[in-house]
This record gives C-alpha cells, sequence and structure tokens, in this order.
C-alpha cells in the first residue's frame, strides 16, 4: 500500500470499519515516512472450502437457496428470510478469515433458522448433519424440546 503523498510503502492502520455491505473494508491510514493519513478501500475476499475441498467465492445467494428450500411451505416471509441470511452473512464475516468451512457456515444458519421455525430449522438440520434414520430427527427433536421448556 504506497502513500499517496510520498510514495513510501510503510503505513499504519489507524482505523478500519467494514462496509455495510461486508465487502469491502475501509481503512484509515498512517504513513510512517511523512505521517500524513490517507484512506484505503480493501476489497474482502471471502472464500468457502467446500466439501471436496474445492475453493469457491462466499456466495449469499447459496444460502439463501438453501433455506429457501427448508423454508418452503413455512409461514416465513421473504423479509425473515433476508433478515437470517443477513445474520449469517455478518456472522461469517465478521471473523475476518480469508477462507470459511462450507460446514461452519451451515452451522451459522440453524441458530438464526431455529429463532424464526422449528420445522424449516428441522429440515435444514437433517441435511446439514446428514440425518439418516427416523432417530436422528427424534433426536433433534427432543434437544428442540428440551430448549423450549
Ligand atoms: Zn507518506
Amino acid at each position: 500500500m504506497h502513500c499517496p503523498y510520498c510514495n513510501a510503502t510503510e503505513s499504519r492502520v489507524v482505523d478500519s470499519r467494514i462496509s455495510e455491505d461486508g465487502y469491502s473494508i475501509r481503512r484509515r491510514r498512517l504513513c510512517e515516512n511523512c505521517e500524513r493519513r490517507f484512506s484505503t478501500n480493501e476489497t474482502i475476499q471471502l472464500c468457502v472450502v467446500k466439501r471436496d475441498g474445492t475453493l469457491e467465492a462466499f456466495d449469499r445467494q447459496k444460502i439463501m437457496d438453501g433455506v429457501v428450500k427448508s423454508a418452503q411451505g413455512r409461514p416465513i416471509t421473504e423479509s425473515d428470510l433476508k433478515k437470517i441470511v443477513d445474520a449469517v452473512e455478518e456472522k461469517v464475516r465478521s471473523l475476518g478469515l480469508s477462507q470459511i468451512d462450507s460446514y461452519d457456515i451451515g452451522h451459522a444458519v440453524l441458530e438464526p433458522l431455529r429463532k424464526f421455525d422449528v420445522i424449516a430449522y428441522l429440515r435444514y438440520a437433517s441435511v446439514y448433519k446428514g440425518f439418516k434414520s427416523l432417530d436422528d430427527y427424534i433426536n433433534e427433536i427432543e434437544k428442540l424440546k428440551k430448549r423450549k421448556n
């Protein structure tokens, strides 16, 4: 990062703010050479490590697709869905990582989804946790019941 005044490469970050959309980070920097301040806008590149180990760019639409599928026929409005995805994206981006496992993203979906609708939660959990039998459902339902009490 070159200083726009003296072209020096050494600068210190004095303030960082993630933009509202979470896609870029605005940094105030202090040049160590001339001590002037300048701002940079840096794009945050977030990659998702898929289960097969390949990388792909973070895409909130994919989270939305998964949540929409789980919420089919349930009384969850479009704005609720957006809130869930927003919460997930915020959580994921606030970690400040450059890579995140798709598994961790799935995990981040569970909590906000449960608050909106337990049936949608159960559907999502069955895919995310790879339910194989009725017992898996029963166990999850037991856990949900315990939470409610
Ligand atoms: Zn400078």
